[in-house]
């Protein structure tokens, strides 16, 4: 039989009398989070529990990569709600069925905050389940939800299965912790530094840019469980590897990304302003020449158009503001970039109509030749003589 306490970790004994096991050779490790700060310590958390009544095998601190052990491996913790009129095993379940207490908080993964003592600690916390038979996999197949993980089923795992479980899984019991921690077999040390207000607001911007949800915080400039997930997602995607907090070589690697996306929106941008303005003289030019009652009546309507796509472009210079702010960290962005993408949009099928007007446009110069007479070449001057035109942000 492998050891009822494993070597080397600190044991604080209860001496409180344990419930027997009641399984058919099923070996579970069912994992939990202590719902407190990373200020307690392994040890305060066990004589917490102790004292409360709930203990469970072990107590684990992410970062010091302290363990403590409280009860031996053959006993029943007492974690777990349980049913006493059904009488459906919890903490009973299994032939092996121990459980972990980690100081941390559900609502973040404490997998992101995991220290390379902690990975050291734990690793050899696997090695020792793995003595006891306790397989590496999720016993259920399934994981543990970002909290609080309202649509997890709740059941007992199939009799005769052996694996990892979770608190919020089991029936009976109303909690949503671990939260959705790695794959406990499989863990890799985060980077232990959460990115400061200006950091975050880049990576935050950049995930944003490529189309990852940031939730209801948006850019906020606070790294999160939200903003976590979706650097996750974003490595999953990209096959990067790496967990917890962004390093300083992924961030530059989204930048890259990003930027060659700006400067093409940038150019683009540009050229239409140039179109517009040219387009704008021209207009102007005719009404100089006080001879926009003889044109035909479209003209009027033409002018108003452009008009209004001047502005279109003038709001668009936000986009400026956000190229700047990229190449400038992110120290101050601000603009809301939901509308930016928005007049992007606008932007390009403004562009595709442009063509449409500047081909409309130079059919009705050309028809003015008739209406006009001598003064056409000097419209024609003025129209290829652009002017100056501010443009306000509005
Ligand atoms: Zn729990």
């Amino acid at each position: 039989m492998p050891e009822l306490w494993m070597p080397g970790v600190t044991v604080i004994a209860s001496t409180r009398t344990m419930p027997a096991m009641r399984g058919t050779g099923e070996k579970i490790f069912t994992h939990h989070t202590m719902e407190c700060g990373y200020d307690w310590s392994a040890t305060s958390a066990a004589n917490y529990l102790i004292r409360e009544a709930k203990e469970a095998h072990f107590t684990f601190h992410p970062q010091s990569g302290e363990i403590v052990q409280l009860i031996p491996a053959d006993v029943g913790a007492r974690t777990l709600v349980w049913n006493a009129l059904t009488k459906t095993p919890t903490n009973t379940h299994g032939t092996i069925h121990m459980q972990i207490e980690v100081i941390g908080y559900a609502n973040r993964p404490w997998t992101l905050d995991l220290t390379p003592a902690g990975l050291n600690a734990w690793n050899k916390l696997m090695d020792y389940l793995r003595s006891w038979g306790i397989p590496d996999r999720w016993v259920t197949g399934r994981r543990p939800p970002v909290f609080p993980g309202p649509d997890v089923p709740k059941e007992m795992p199939m009799y005769g299965q052996s694996g990892h479980s979770f608190h919020a899984e089991w029936q009976d019991n109303n909690h949503g912790d671990p939260g959705a921690i790695a794959d406990p077999w499989s863990f890799t040390a985060g980077t232990s530094t959460k990115p400061d207000y200006a950091t975050a607001v880049v990576v935050q911007t950049y995930l944003h840019l490529m189309g990852y949800d940031l939730g209801s915080w948006g850019i906020d400039g606070s790294f999160g469980a939200v903003s976590l997930a979706a650097l996750q997602q974003y490595r999953t995607d990209f096959g990067l590897p790496g967990t917890g907090y962004p390093t300083v070589d992924e961030i530059a690697n989204m930048k890259d990304e990003n930027v060659a996306k700006i400067d093409t929106i940038i150019a683009n941008q540009e050229a239409i302003k140039t179109e517009l303005t040219v387009l704008k003289s021209g207009m102007t030019a005719l009404s100089a020449l006080g001879t926009l009652s003889t044109l035909p009546e479209d003209i009027e309507n033409l002018k108003q158009y452009i008009d209004t796509k001047l502005v279109t472009v003038a709001k668009s210079d936000q986009v400026v503001y956000l190229h700047e702010a990229t190449t400038n960290q992110f120290l101050s962005l601000s603009a809301d970039l939901e509308v930016i993408e928005t007049k992007i949009e606008e932007l390009q099928k403004l562009q595709a109509q442009l063509k449409t007007v500047t081909n409309d446009l130079g059919g009705m110069v050309a028809n003015m030749t008739t209406v006009l007479g001598d003064d056409h070449d000097q419209l024609k001057a003025a129209i290829e003589e652009p002017r100056t035109i501010s443009l306000e942000l509005t």
